[in-house]
């Protein structure tokens, strides 16, 4: 790890100042993806900014018609919450399949958005349940915010304050699993909100995207029988050592239709 000057900053504002003036700095979060990437030399900023102690960060409101995260709430909190369990219980139960207990007690939504990585599970929840990523300049709409691998609209500057998910009619979340990481080798976010339904799909390609035939054909008949014959392409998709572009588009098919019959049986 290269040497860097380590700052806490108490407040939002504080944060973007700092992020304003220091030469190469970069916002520490929960530390599960920034800290290994140190390790190994992959990055190495001058200046890392924690918001661990801004309380403004960490909380959970939830309405009859939204669900909001602040940025640094972590994993498990998110898995716990009663309140979320009763009106999304797709975004407790997604957050309490990440990874493992430490990954869900240290790691944080906003972490997880800002990282966009391919395989996390938060993006799906973001693009699935309609979501607006808050930011301390603007607030970005889930379909205008994951640009790429790793790659989102945030600006340099830009620090996620809260990500507000919309209650859907219904939702779920399923996935196949990596063994060893728990990360989503394929994930499917299937909500419906009354008559229109977004299906987002994570693990597959670069980032997150929706999934469009699903949509439509789960718009004219909600049942996994509308989804039995879906044609995936796996032709923009991910293949790597865990399995090819061809077994991940096999997997969309096959977790977008088990989360319906999860959603109607
Ligand atoms: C062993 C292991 C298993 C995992 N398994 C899973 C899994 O199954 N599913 C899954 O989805 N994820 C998984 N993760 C990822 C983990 O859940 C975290 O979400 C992820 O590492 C990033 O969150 P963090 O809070 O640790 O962010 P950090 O590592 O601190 O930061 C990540 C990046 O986001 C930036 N950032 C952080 N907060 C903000 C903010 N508020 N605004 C703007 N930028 C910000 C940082 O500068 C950095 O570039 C796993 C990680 C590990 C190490």
């Amino acid at each position: 790890m290269h040497n860097f000057n380590y700052h806490r900053a108490k407040d939002v504002a504080d944060a973007a100042g700092l992020l304003g003036t220091a030469e190469d700095p970069k916002l520490l979060a929960g530390g599960m993806t920034l800290l290994p990437t140190l390790k190994n030399r992959l990055a190495a900023p001058t200046d890392l900014i924690d918001l661990a102690k801004i309380p403004d960060l960490k909380g959970i409101t939830v309405t009859p018609t939204d669900v909001t995260v602040k940025a640094m709430t972590p994993h498990a909190v998110v898995a716990a919450s009663a309140e979320i369990a009763k009106v999304l219980p797709a975004l407790a139960q997604l957050a309490g399949n990440i990874g493992d207990p430490a990954v869900r007690h240290r790691g944080t939504i906003g972490g997880s958005v800002a990282n966009s990585d391919p395989a996390a599970d938060y993006p799906a929840a973001v693009v699935g349940l309609d979501a607006t990523v808050v930011t301390n300049q603007r607030e970005i709409a889930a379909d205008d915010f994951f640009l790429g691998l790793f790659e989102t609209a945030l600006e340099p500057g830009e620090i996620i304050t809260a990500v507000r998910f919309k209650v859907p009619t219904r939702a779920y979340y399923m996935k196949f699993r990596h063994p060893a990481s728990g990360y989503a080798v394929v994930g499917t976010m299937v909500a419906q909100y009354g008559s229109t339904v977004r299906v987002a799909v994570t693990g597959a390609g670069p980032c997150v995207f929706r999934h469009t035939a699903a949509e439509t054909a789960l718009s004219k008949s909600f049942t996994p029988e509308a989804v039995a014959n879906l044609d995936v392409s796996s032709a923009d998709l991910l293949g790597d050592i865990h399995c090819s572009a061809e077994y991940r588009a096999h997997l969309v098919k096959v977790y977008v239709r088990r989360a319906v019959e999860a959603l109607t049986r």
